[in-house]
């Protein structure tokens, strides 16, 4: 059984989920060589504040920072740190907020001024690997159609899934069941319905998916150092198909 929220409840992720837009709009129009990622955690964190949210991610199982940035070959959990982000890196920065007892959470991947046409192409089939995934949460559907969709797209690219990590339930925590597999058959798992809210978050890389663990316990990067992206948005499934409320919503604005 997956938690279906009501209106209420999905109009409360909205407006936590509305925050993780609003700052990852403000982090993205900063990236470019120099400016590094813990300056980024310090303008995230302020900004998220002032909207009169909490970042999710401080404090969460004793994640120091607001924002996890993991750059290049760093997969998720990144620690944000000082070193300066240079022409070429890939950042992907994900945002946490929790607003009046609700979570919003979603994640982009960014180039850093000029960067290689493999790295882009990582970060489009990324990006295009959420979108397919999304486009399979609707009413009737299987939770694995999701994962199979975002599968076969990496398939499709040559782009390798790191299966330790997929997607999630949210609402009140941060991570609910189900968990969400970004690879698998079609037709498994749960009936998708109206008021399933999930983050959805393909997490590729252009080598071997094979995992290294940092003694900080949250950084991991791919054992062979290639560059891994992430995308994630947080949706809920309504009567008309998936709504992206990690992104502006129309009937909203
Ligand atoms: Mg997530």
């Amino acid at each position: 059984m997956v938690h279906r929220k009501k209106t209420s409840e999905i109009e409360q992720i909205t407006a936590s989920s509305q925050i993780v837009f609003a700052v990852q709009q403000k982090l993205e129009a900063l990236i470019a060589p120099g400016i590094s990622t813990l300056g980024l955690d310090e303008i995230a964190e302020s900004e998220i504040r002032a909207m009169g949210a909490v970042p999710a991610f401080k404090g969460y199982h004793g994640f120091p920072f607001s924002i996890c940035a993991s750059v290049n070959a760093s997969i998720v959990h990144g620690f944000p740190d000082e070193t300066p982000l240079q022409e070429g890196d890939i950042a992907c920065i994900d945002v946490g907020t929790l607003l009046d007892g609700y979570y919003g959470d979603g994640a982009f991947t960014i180039g850093v001024g000029t960067i290689s046409a493999e790295a882009q192409h990582l970060i489009d089939g990324t990006l295009a690997c959420l979108e397919l995934g999304i486009a399979q949460a609707v009413p009737g559907g299987r939770l694995s159609d999701i994962s199979h969709a975002i599968q076969s797209h990496a398939d499709e690219q040559g782009l390798a899934i790191i299966r330790e990590y997929g997607g999630h339930g949210i609402g009140r925590s941060l991570h609910e069941s189900p968990h969400i597999n970004n690879y698998g058959p079609p037709g498994k798992g749960p009936k998708l319905k109206p008021g399933h809210v999930f983050c959805i978050e393909p997490i590729l890389c252009l080598g071997n998916p094979e995992v290294e663990h940092l003694d900080d316990g949250w950084t991991t990067l791919t054992r062979d150092r290639s560059l891994a992206a992430h995308s994630e948005h947080t949706i809920a499934i309504t009567e008309d198909g998936p709504l992206i409320l990690t992104l502006p919503i129309p009937a909203l604005a």
